[in-house]
C-alpha cells in the first residue's frame, strides 16, 4: 500500500492531551499507521495564535516559544516510537527507512507565524528537520493573508514582501511551499515566484464544494503546471454539502477531479487526521485500504502507487535540486 499522507494534527493532539504515539487515541497511532499501510506520515506542528491559541491552549503563547515547545514534543513522540517510525529528511531517507522496515515521519509546519519576519529562522527550521511549511493558517501573518469568504479579500490580498523572500529562501533550502489555507491571491503569488514544485497539503476542489479553502480548476491546473501535488483532504466540510460523515465516495470524487484538472501526476492524500471533527465512514488511518480499493475501479495499480506515494516523493526529491531519484520501492 505504501501511503504518504501529507497532513495530520496528531502532534497538537498529543501535545495538548499529553499522549504518545502508542496511546494517541485519535485517527492516528502506531497500530493504525501500520494497519493502514503507512510509508510516511507528514506530522504538522501547528502554531496556534489568537482565538485558536485560546481554543487549543487556553492562552496566547509567543509563536517562537510555542514552535520550540511543539518541535521538542514532536522529537519526544518519535524517540518513544523509534522501533516503528523514524524521521526522514529527504525522499531518499523515506525509501531507506522503508528498506530497513521502518515507517517514516516528515516534520512540517502549519502557519509560518513563528518566522516573525526573520528570514534566518527558515534556516533554523530547516536545521530542525522541517521540510514543508503551510505559509498561513486562517489568520494574517508576516508572510501574507489567508483564505477568506469575502471574494474581494480572497482574490486581492496575497503575499507580503517578506512572503516573497520566504518562498525564495524555502526554494533554496529545500522546504516545500504549502498553499493550503492561503488566499487565492497568495496562491498565485506563490505560483509566479516559486521555482520548485509547490503543493496544497490538505485541500479539496472548489468545483465540487464551494469553500474558500478549496482550489478552483484554474488553481488545480497551476499546481499541475508547477509539478506539484494536491493532498486530497478527508474533512467533510471541504468535500460535500451533505455534511456529517465523510464517505469514501466523497474522497474518490475529489481525487478524480484533481486528476481531470491538475493531472495524474498531481494527486496525493492529505487527510487532516486528528483535525477532523466529523465522522469518517472508514473510521481512521487504518481505513486507508478501503479508500485504495475504491480507487481501483478508476485507476491502474501503477497509478494508485503514484497517488499513494510516488507523486509526493517526486515533489520531495525535486526540492533537493537536480539530483534524480528512483521512487520505486
Ligand atoms: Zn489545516
Amino acid at each position: 500500500m505504501n501511503i504518504i499522507d501529507l497532513h495530520c494534527d496528531t502532534v497538537l493532539l498529543c501535545f495538548t492531551e499529553h499522549r504518545d504515539l502508542r496511546s494517541a487515541g485519535g485517527h492516528i497511532d502506531l497500530r493504525k499507521l501500520k494497519a493502514g499501510g503507512c510509508l510516511a506520515q507528514c506530522f504538522a506542528v501547528f502554531v496556534p495564535t489568537q482565538d485558536s491559541a485560546v481554543h487549543y491552549l487556553g492562552r496566547i503563547v509567543d509563536p517562537w516559544d510555542l514552535y520550540r515547545q511543539m518541535t521538542a514534543a514532536y522529537r519526544e513522540l518519535l524517540s518513544g516510537a523509534s522501533d516503528v517510525i523514524r524521521p526522514a529528511l529527504s525522499a531518499g531517507e523515506v525509501l531507506e527507512n522503508s528498506r530497513k522496515g521502518f515507517l517514516s515521519s516528515i516534520l512540517t509546519i502549519e502557519d509560518a507565524v513563528e518566522l516573525e519576519g526573520k528570514l534566518e529562522r527558515l534556516d533554523a527550521l530547516y536545521a530542525d528537520g522541517v521540510r514543508m511549511i503551510a505559509l498561513t493558517w486562517n489568520y494574517e501573518n508576516c508572510v501574507g493573508y489567508p483564505n477568506s469568504p469575502d471574494p474581494a479579500l480572497h482574490c486581492r490580498r496575497g503575499l507580503k514582501p517578506f512572503g516573497f523572500e520566504a518562498v525564495e529562501r524555502m526554494n533554496e533550502l529545500g522546504i516545500i511551499v504549502d498553499v493550503s489555507h492561503l488566499s487565492e491571491a497568495g496562491f498565485y503569488d506563490v505560483a509566479r515566484r516559486s521555482k520548485k514544485p509547490f503543493i496544497a497539503s490538505h485541500s479539496g476542489c472548489r468545483a465540487l464544494k464551494d469553500h474558500p479553502r478549496n482550489l478552483t480548476d484554474d488553481q488545480l491546473r497551476a499546481i499541475g503546471d508547477s509539478g506539484g501535488v494536491v493532498g486530497v483532504i478527508f474533512n467533510d466540510v471541504f468535500l460535500s454539502d451533505r455534511g456529517g460523515t465523510t464517505e469514501i465516495g466523497d474522497v474518490v470524487r475529489h481525487v478524480l477531479h484533481v486528476r481531470d484538472h491538475a493531472g495524474m501526476d498531481s494527486i496525493a492524500f492529505g487527510s487532516d487526521f486528528d483535525g477532523i471533527g466529523s465522522r469518517l465512514a472508514f473510521q481512521d488511518y487504518s481505513g486507508f485500504p478501503m479508500i485504495l480499493r475504491a480507487l481501483e475501479r478508476h485507476f491502474t495499480d501503477d497509478e494508485i502507487d503514484r497517488i499513494s506515494h510516488g507523486n509526493f516523493l517526486r515533489v520531495f526529491s525535486a526540492q533537493e535540486g537536480s539530483r534524480r531519484l528512483s521512487t520505486s520501492l
